[in-house]
C-alpha cells in the first residue's frame, strides 16, 4: 500500500500538518499550512480538506469496503476555520495574524447499523501527525461571517461540539476590532473534557469585559444522576432561551433590536425546517428565535445565521 500511496500523495496533497493537539481521543485541534500560502478570508468561513481513500483508518474503526473506482480518489469534506485565540504569551491572536489554518475536528464514530456507510474522512484525519501531508482546497468560502455587525451590537454565538470553531475565529476578530457590544460564545458538549479551548476562553474573559464564554454539558453526573448533589439534569440551550435564563446569564436583553445570532453544529440544535417540511417534535433554537421576532432575512440586528454540520 505504501508504494501505491506515495505517488498519489505527491500528486494530490498540497498542505502540511504543522501541529496537532489532542483534546480527547475523539477530538483534536490541528494546524495545517498550505504550500501556496493563505488567501484572505473572513472569520467564520470554511474550506474543503481531503485525504485519499488509499490512506489507512485509525483503529478501532468501522469496516469499510472501498470500491475499486474510488481507491485513488480524494475524500473531501468542509471544515470551518477556527482560531487558537491566544499566542504563547496569552495575547489575543486573530486568523489574520497566522500563516496556517487551525481546525477543530471530531472523530465521527458512525452508526452501529450496517445500512449507514462508515464515516470516510475523519478516521483518516485522526491518523495524521506533524509533518504529514493532505489536501486543502484553494478557495475559502461561506456566508457565515460578521458582515453587517456594528460595533455596539450584541453578538450571540451558539454551538454544539466542534461548531465552536467558526465562533472562535469571529470572537477573535470582534475583540481585535474593539467591538463595544457584548460578545457571547455559548457551546454545548457532552463532557467538560470536550471543551477544547476552555483555557483560552477563560483568559479572554479576564482580558475583555464584554466577552462571555458559556458552556453546557449533557452527559456529566450532574446531568444524568438525580442523586448527584449538583444535579441540574440535561441542559439544553432551548430551555435556557425559553425560560429567559440565557438573557439573565449574560445580562443583556438579547432582543432582535440589538442582537445578531449565529448557530453552528448539530442540526437538531439549530432546528431548521425547510419550506413545506414537517415541524420538528423538539423545536430547535431557530424556531424559538423566530417566535421572538428574529429573522433570517437581512444582515442587520435581529438576523439569525446558521451553519449545519450535517
Ligand atoms: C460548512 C461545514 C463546516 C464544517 N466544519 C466542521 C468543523 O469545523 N469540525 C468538524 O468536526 N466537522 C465539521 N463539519 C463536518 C465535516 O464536513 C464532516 O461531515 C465530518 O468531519 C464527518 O466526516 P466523515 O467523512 O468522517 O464522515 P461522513 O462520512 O461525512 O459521515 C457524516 C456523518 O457524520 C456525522 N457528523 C458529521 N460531522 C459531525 C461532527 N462534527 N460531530 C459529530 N458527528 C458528525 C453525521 O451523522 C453525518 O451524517 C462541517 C460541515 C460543514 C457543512
Amino acid at each position: 500500500m505504501q508504494a501505491v500511496a506515495e505517488p498519489l500523495r505527491q500528486k494530490h496533497y498540497n498542505a502540511t500538518v504543522i501541529d496537532r493537539h489532542d483534546v480527547t481521543e475523539d477530538l483534536f485541534r490541528i494546524r495545517v499550512r498550505p504550500d501556496r500560502g493563505l488567501p484572505k478570508f473572513s472569520p467564520g468561513q470554511y474550506v474543503a480538506m481531503g485525504m485519499g481513500f488509499w490512506e489507512p483508518r485509525v483503529q478501532p474503526s468501522q469496516f469499510e469496503e472501498v470500491p475499486e473506482n474510488k481507491q485513488e480518489k480524494l475524500i473531501l469534506r468542509a471544515y470551518s476555520i477556527s482560531c487558537p485565540l491566544l499566542d504563547p504569551s496569552d495575547r489575543l491572536v486573530t486568523c489574520a495574524d497566522l500563516d496556517y489554518l487551525e481546525f477543530y475536528i471530531a472523530l465521527v464514530r458512525g452508526a452501529d447499523d450496517s445500512e449507514t456507510p462508515p464515516p470516510a474522512l475523519t478516521p483518516r484525519l485522526f491518523g495524521l501527525s506533524r509533518g504529514d501531508r493532505l489536501f486543502v482546497a484553494a478557495k475559502i468560502t461561506g456566508t457565515y461571517t460578521l458582515a453587517g455587525v456594528e460595533a455596539n451590537d450584541t453578538v450571540l454565538m451558539i454551538s454544539t461540539g466542534t461548531g465552536e470553531a467558526p465562533h472562535n475565529a469571529m470572537t477573535a476578530e470582534l475583540l481585535r476590532r474593539g467591538h463595544r457590544g457584548k460578545v457571547v460564545n455559548l457551546t454545548t458538549v457532552r463532557y467538560r473534557r470536550d471543551l477544547g479551548y476552555v483555557r483560552e476562553q477563560q483568559s479572554l474573559m479576564r482580558q475583555f469585559s464584554n466577552y462571555r464564554y458559556l458552556s453546557l454539558t449533557t452527559r456529566e453526573p450532574e446531568n444524568l444522576d438525580p442523586q448527584c448533589p449538583a444535579y441540574v439534569g440535561r441542559q439544553y440551550v432551548q430551555d435556557l432561551i425559553k425560560r429567559g435564563e440565557l438573557a439573565s446569564m449574560v445580562d443583556d436583553a438579547l432582543s432582535p433590536e440589538n442582537t445578531h445570532v449565529y448557530l453552528c453544529g448539530n442540526p437538531a440544535m439549530i432546528g431548521f425546517v425547510p419550506p413545506g417540511g414537517a415541524p420538528l417534535l423538539q423545536p430547535g433554537v431557530l424556531t424559538l428565535l423566530q417566535q421572538a421576532g428574529f429573522t433570517r432575512a437581512d444582515a442587520g440586528c435581529g438576523h439569525v445565521r446558521f451553519e449545519k454540520y450535517w
